[in-house]
């Protein structure tokens, strides 16, 4: 039985050719696995493979997959990480409607959820007849 230990590399860009901290060219850069105890790199010739691959997350160590986005940083990290607010902004969001549900709640001194949305049309209705006027 093999005793090699099977582990997800740990990806991140490395520039071999760098002086110190100084990074002379970084078209030179490999992906190199991070492990301490892992010699892995992805030779120029195959580095396309790279995208696709399973990696773990240089801030949480967990398991994500490289794509194209992730990868430009050199330390890529998974979604959750990279957008740590976690906030997806619904594609309905809607800024004036927002505005607007804000200026009823506060007028009538009701929660932001008890103003409906018939109040809200209502209301942007009458807005752009008032600014048709001016
Ligand atoms: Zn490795
Ligand atoms: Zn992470």
């Amino acid at each position: 039985m093999s005793k090699k230990r099977q582990h997800v590399h740990q990806y991140i860009k490395i520039y071999p050719h760098a002086q110190g901290k100084t990074v002379i060219n970084k078209i030179n850069g490999v992906w190199a696995c991070a492990l301490p105890d892992c010699t892995h790199y992805m030779p120029h010739n195959v580095e396309g493979q790279v995208e696709g691959k399973m990696s773990r997350c240089n801030r949480c160590m967990e398991y994500f997959i490289l794509d194209q986005y992730n990868m430009q940083n050199d330390r890529p990290m998974c979604d959750t990480c990279a957008n740590p607010s976690g906030i997806v902004i619904p594609e309905s969001y809607d800024p004036e409607k927002m505005e607007v549900r804000t200026y009823l709640a506060n007028k009538s001194g009701r929660e932001l959820h008890e103003v409906t949305d018939a109040e809200i049309e209502h209301n942007i209705q009458l807005r752009r007849i008032a600014m048709n006027k001016m």
